[in-house]
């Protein structure tokens, strides 16, 4: 549903909000990325521009008055050149950071260098968040990856020892082809260099990617099993499973992403990204469009945007799909403070089935999904919407 300019003005009462930044530039497109970024650089600067005026519109137009956490994701933010860096972490130190606020970029291994890790140690940033995804040659290849592994490995040699912030590394499994030695080979590797965070995605093939054109959701090249059992070495290694994909050692969960989890207000600039607010009656999304020209062109407040407005069940719906992601699951008292009614009254059903079944756990103060249960959360999720229609 749209909604009208000066109907925004309700929103005022996100006076903390995080920020993400998205950075729309990449030096190659990999073969399973549904991302949206581009190749060509021409338009870099003048995004930049753009993506710097809608932040600052959006943090004094919506009362934005601390920001707990920032992320600097894409796309590749570190294609930029280190002149633009360099202007986008002077503008990000001049707004209102809350004391201590975790601040990621993302970065790619081919665009490491000293001079990069350098302009980082001496910015803003504290969280450097690395897309390794393998350290197999065969692997990246299959997942059309610019960078070999020599190159990252060069690349976490110089982050081991220049880089003294948190450090995140990315790693997918269940790639076709890819064996369960493989996968825990590149969770050993990855560890060697003392990550705080681990991030193992398994892959999914989405829709339109060229990867997704070369094989069969069904094909025997794909195993998940690579994925559990990979997931279950990280856990013996000592990183803590906190969300489907996200492995943490004590204290280093990712504050951010915790944040969109936890469904609380965030602004997203730039190019593709998606704000999420607090409203009068539930959550209001504002969706960049994902086209640099159009980008640049709308000089209003959103603009371009796509706005919808999200209410009733289907608020409730959103809450209950990001909270149940977590292994702490849902608080019981924050889903009373935001819904004014009980969880159990709400998915009865649902919840009592899935605790028989050993598949979710109840303790006084939350609801979540075991282990068990997380590995089939889409069905959940799907028991969770028939019981709220
Ligand atoms: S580097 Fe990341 S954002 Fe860029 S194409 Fe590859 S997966 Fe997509």
């Amino acid at each position: 549903m749209q909604k009208s300019y000066t109907a925004l003005k309700a929103l005022k009462n996100n006076s903390e909000a995080s920020l993400y930044i998205h950075i729309p530039f990449c030096n190659s497109k990999c073969s399973y990325c549904d991302f949206f970024s581009v190749t060509d650089h021409s338009l870099m600067s003048f995004i930049l521009d753009k993506t710097i005026e809608q932040t600052a519109r959006y943090i004094d137009y919506f009362g934005i008055r601390q920001i707990p956490t920032v992320y600097i994701g894409g796309g590749t933010p570190t294609s930029l050149p280190l002149p633009l860096l360099e202007k986008l972490f002077s503008f990000i130190a001049s707004l209102p950071l809350e004391e201590g606020a975790e601040c990621t970029i993302e970065a790619n291994p081919e665009t490491i260098n000293l001079e990069l890790i350098r302009l980082l140690s001496g910015s803003c940033m504290n969280r450097l968040s690395l897309g390794i995804q393998s350290f197999s040659d065969t692997t990246l290849g299959t997942l059309g990856r610019h960078c070999n592994s020599k190159t990252a490995l060069k690349a976490l040699d110089l982050v081991k020892v220049h880089w003294q912030g948190s450090l995140s590394l990315d790693l997918i499994s269940s790639v076709p082809g890819q064996t369960v030695s493989d996968s825990i080979s590149d969770i050993d590797t990855a560890i060697s260099f003392n990550p705080d965070h681990i991030s193992l995605y398994a892959l999914t093939m989405e829709d339109g990617t060229p990867l997704a054109r070369q094989y069969d959701p069904d094909s025997q090249a794909i195993d998940d099993n690579v994925w559990i059992i990979a997931a279950d070495h990280l856990e013996i290694s000592g990183y803590r499973r906190y969300e489907v994909s996200n492995f943490a050692l004590s204290g280093h969960q990712s504050k951010h992403n915790t944040r969109y989890w936890k469904l609380l207000p965030y602004i997203g600039t730039g190019p593709g990204s998606v704000s999420t607010l607090h409203d009068k009656s539930g959550l209001f999304r504002i969706a960049n469009v994902p086209d640099l020209d159009k980008y640049l062109e709308n000089t209003g407040l959103l603009c371009g945007a796509e706005t919808e407005e999200i209410t009733g069940k289907s608020y409730i719906f959103e809450y209950l799909m990001m909270g149940f992601r977590m292994t702490a699951g849902i608080r019981k008292s924050d889903f009373r403070s935001t819904f004014g009614m009980e969880i159990t009254e709400v998915i009865p059903e649902t919840l009592s089935e899935w605790k028989n079944k050993d598949l979710a756990v109840e303790t006084e103060e939350s609801i979540a999904l075991n282990k068990g249960g997380l590995l089939i959360l889409n069905q959940f999720l799907l028991d969770t919407l028939s019981e709220l229609e």
